[in-house]
């Protein structure tokens, strides 16, 4: 088997922001993977954007760097030079008047246009307003911005305005970079391309779903925009909050992105405010080898959470009385992204009392080593009665699929290339955006006004024993994060 590249259509893309972080590390890497698979037509030009003064060559230079450092993979010089004959750069103030002319001097009429705000949102108003007044974007340009959106439902409704100013809703696409994963939209190919699972996904037969997205990382460099945002709004509000609704959301006419969208709101707007006995905060101490998060985000009376674990629940037929548990956490022992849904209890067991509990669980993992496990009730092997036991059927993608695994974009990749092929399907709308702030606000508010401190958890744990107790009381547990 062979994958298949279609190469896109010719295009002109802007990245406001491209000497950045992002840009440098994710943005910038990801188009030349592109370009290598050759999805990238002769005639693509990207053009980068920042009040940096450089030429085209020194740009050229910088990325040149970026790609080596942060490309990933084996790859041939004269690769990496032909992708940089596609690059250029302008110098541009997103909040002054220099730079627009020249700019726009440089993009040709008839192509795809992408703009890229890999910028603070702050700027995004100044950016979204010299695009149209100097008539560099039209009605069927693309805007592309990135997390956070927003802080809290107030602050998103303002960016949005903002953007519906200049922008149709069709011309935004705002990045949740786990949209992009091959195993989270997998999720839609396991649960709407087989028969075998969607008859039994919901509380009939689903005990329980469980959520875990688990780094072994500190805050690092983010320590300031961290301790501002915290677990809540930098995980759960967006992706994980996007897991939720793929696993839990109605089958969707089709695959197209205004009826995949309208289902995921339904999800958001189903889900029950939580109850504050249901979350569990934590916050990473330090031991004897490492400071805490207090030290690292430089911030000694810090009561943000580095680590968040909750009990919700989504209220419609499908899933009334069916608990969802999400978890998320820095420093914790183990790097896992996984969803887990748990079915029920055979109704009678035949085997009698001794055969045990045993229960399916189909587990997809995002990561590391995307994949599937499907653990099933067998007889345990040999004489002396019927004893039962639970076996893993374990399929790694990258096993199943051989060498076209290898070729799977990554997360930005392929989002980059959806914007140009304008498919907004894994992209959020501004009233999906909202709805999550709508239910995560008062979670947040609650903590400041009952002035909650974390609880502590030890670097390289499982996170605060709270959280464990949150699953015990109702007679469940998390699955162990590997180490
Ligand atoms: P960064 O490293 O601070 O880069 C910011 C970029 O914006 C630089 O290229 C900077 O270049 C440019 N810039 C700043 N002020 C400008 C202005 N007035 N006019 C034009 N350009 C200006 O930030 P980043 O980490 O790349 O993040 C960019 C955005 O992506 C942020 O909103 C961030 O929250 C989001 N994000 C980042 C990551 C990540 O991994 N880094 C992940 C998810 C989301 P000059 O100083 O040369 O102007």
């Amino acid at each position: 088997m062979v994958s298949r590249v279609i190469p896109v259509d010719p295009f002109d893309l802007v990245i406001f922001g491209a000497t950045g972080d992002l840009a440098r590390r994710k943005i910038l890497p990801g188009l030349f993977r592109r370009f290598c698979s050759g999805q990238m037509p002769d005639d693509a030009r990207i053009i980068g954007a920042a009040r940096t003064e450089m030429s085209d060559d020194e740009f050229r230079d910088m990325v040149r760097d970026a790609i080596r450092e942060f490309g990933g993979g084996a790859y041939e010089d004269d690769a990496l030079d032909g992708f940089l004959l596609h690059l250029g750069y302008e110098h541009i103030d997103a909040k002054g008047d220099d730079g627009w002319e020249a700019l726009k001097r440089r993009l040709r009429d008839g192509l795809v246009r992408a703009f890229y705000f890999s910028v603070a949102p702050s700027l995004f108003g100044s950016l979204a307003e010299r695009l149209r007044g100097f008539g560099l974007a039209d009605d069927e340009s693309r805007v592309v911005v990135e997390k956070p959106f927003g802080k809290d439902l107030e602050s998103a409704r303002a960016l949005n305005r903002t953007l519906a100013e200049h922008f149709h809703e069709t011309q935004i696409y705002r990045i949740d970079h786990y949209l992009g994963k091959e195993t989270v939209q997998n999720l839609m190919a396991v649960r709407f391309g087989n028969m075998l699972f969607e008859p039994l996904w919901n509380a009939q037969y689903i005990d329980h779903i469980q959520i875990t997205v688990a780094e072994t990382v500190s805050v690092g460099g983010r320590g300031s925009y961290y301790d501002q945002s915290g677990a809540m709004r930098d995980m759960v509000q967006n992706h994980l909050m996007q897991l939720l609704c793929l696993i839990a959301m109605e089958p969707p006419a089709r695959f197209e992105p205004d009826s995949v969208r309208d289902e995921k709101l339904k999800v958001i707007r189903a889900l029950d405010p939580v109850d504050y006995h249901h979350i569990v905060r934590g916050q990473y101490a330090s031991d004897d080898n490492q400071p805490g998060y207090r030290a690292h985000v430089d911030n000694p009376r810090s009561v943000t959470e580095s680590f968040v674990a909750l009990k919700c629940h989504i209220s419609n037929w499908r899933w009334a009385g069916t608990p969802f548990y999400l978890r998320t956490g820095k420093m914790l022992k183990g790097r896992a992204s996984e969803i887990a849904v748990v079915f029920k209890d055979a109704p009678h067991s035949i085997f009698g009392p001794d055969a045990g509990t045993h229960r399916n669980v189909l587990a997809i993992r995002l990561q590391p080593n995307e994949g599937m496990t499907l653990d099933v009730t067998i007889k345990e092997p040999g004489p002396g009665g019927m004893r039962l036991k639970d076996v893993a059927l374990d399929m790694s993608f990258a096993d199943a699929l051989g060498p076209d695994a290898e070729d799977v974009p990554d997360a930005y990749e392929r989002l980059i290339m959806d914007v140009i092929r304008g498919n907004q399907t894994l992209f959020m709308r501004g009233d999906e955006v909202e709805a999550a702030w709508n239910w995560t606000d008062p979670i947040i508010e609650g903590w400041t006004r009952r002035g909650e401190v974390p609880k502590p958890y030890e670097p390289g744990s499982s996170g605060p024993e709270d959280a464990l107790m949150l699953m015990h009381r109702d007679g469940r547990r998390w699955r162990e994060i590997k180490v």
